[in-house]
């Protein structure tokens, strides 16, 4: 047995307030239904005060999917706890997810508020939380800036009061491995068996799958993180990644997760489908050529076997097998071997000529060719060779 860690996908919240991914109701509705699929443990659907969409969203997203926990943000007033509980009223497992901020430089600047007063508003806010709901998590805003010492005080404090999660999130993108790894052992050791640590980072510094995964090391047990790693500023810790990391990793990291693998590829599709961005073609898991062997000695190697350029084989995140590209580096190799599972077994006269006529055509292509773009160049060669016979 291996230690489960949840999966929080704020694809919905923290992804959609991010320029650019703005949704409406129904397109949430259509990416909550492929989280749902892909088994994710906790779908934030939105922050209901901030605006009419987010509580509708949430609304619908309940409504629709009953049995799937989801979570609505609220800063720690009543307002907010009142607004995202009225959100929540169809889901049967609803979860109110309250937050404050707690860094010195947030309480001086931001809140204007003293340690004492930000403690005493996270615990009114939780225990009212917990007269809506069983399932309360709280979030303590740039806590991987906070004085270690007050992260924790403030931690007991609202476990205390009722809280079963507590999410201390790098909201700037500012922690390094070493350090967030650390001050979440801190936290973990402190609260123990009575709530679960989460962490929710940023990727400021392009390190926000490297934190999130010091933090398992450490003790945290929930990760917070969206599809294509979208959010603020540079998004959130990608999904995708951290969950393929422990897949792969097994023997580095003995955790595993709840989703469906197989899913992955579809949900950054259909996400890039609805904002106005997909990943870029070098994302990890997810970009158009995570999986592109184009390198004739790669390809070559890779035809004779596979582990030796692969280490994720494809179909587990559910890439289709037209989705790999072939482009002006393939080797003749890679392209006997495409055309043939293309249906086309070309003689050893044909395949030299198809090549030709190939490269030719993959020279003045920067994004290599598809399976589409090869079978019609097939079908032109074909044409080219019946007229040369007639
Ligand atoms: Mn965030």
């Amino acid at each position: 047995m291996t230690d489960r860690v949840y999966i929080f996908d704020t694809t919905l919240r923290d992804g959609e307030q991010s320029p650019g991914c703005s949704m409406t109701v129904p397109e949430k509705l259509r990416m909550a239904r492929k989280l749902v699929e892909l088994g994710v443990d906790i779908l934030e659907a939105g922050f209901p005060i901030a605006s009419e969409g987010d509580f509708e969203a949430v609304e619908a997203v309940s409504r629709e999917f009953p049995w799937a926990q989801v979570a609505a943000l609220a800063r720690c007033c009543t307002l907010d706890v009142e607004r995202a509980a009225r959100s929540l009223v169809h889901a049967r497992r609803p979860r109110i997810h309250t937050f404050i901020a707690t860094s010195p430089i947030h309480l001086k600047y931001k809140l204007k508020k003293s340690q004492e007063q930000v403690l005493e508003e996270a615990v009114a806010a939780v225990e009212l939380a917990r007269r809506h709901v069983d399932d309360v998590e709280f979030s303590a805003e740039d806590g991987a800036r906070t004085e270690p010492d007050f992260l924790e005080r403030i931690s007991k404090a609202v476990v205390a009061a009722g809280a079963r999660t507590v999410n201390i999130p790098d909201t700037v993108g500012y922690s390094t491995p070493k350090e967030y790894g650390a001050l979440i052992g801190q936290i973990a050791r402190s609260l123990g068996d009575c709530a679960i640590v989460s962490v929710h980072c940023h990727d400021d510094l392009g390190l926000a799958v490297a934190n999130s995964l010091a933090a398992i090391e450490a003790g945290a047990r929930q990760v917070e993180c969206t599809i294509n790693g979208i959010g603020e500023r540079a998004g959130n810790c990608s999904l995708e990644e951290v969950v393929m990391i422990l897949k792969t990793r097994s023997d580095s990291y003995p955790y595993h997760t709840g989703i469906l693998t197989e899913h992955l590829f579809s949900a950054s599709e259909l996400l890039s489908s609805i904002i106005t961005f997909g990943p870029q073609p070098n994302k990890a898991i997810v970009g158009r050529n995570a999986f592109a062997h184009e390198a004739g000695i790669h390809q070559d190697g890779y035809l004779k076997e596979k582990t030796t350029y692969e280490i994720i084989d494809p179909h587990s995140v559910g890439v289709p097998e037209g989705r790999l590209v072939l482009g002006k580096h393939s080797g003749r190799h890679a392209l006997h071997q495409r055309c043939k599972e293309l249906g086309f077994d070309l003689t050893r006269e044909e395949l030299d000529e198809f090549y030709h006529r190939f490269t030719a055509v993959a020279d003045h292509r920067k994004k290599g060719l598809m399976d589409e773009e090869i079978v019609a160049l097939l079908h032109q060669e074909k044409r080219a060779l019946e007229a040369a016979a007639d």
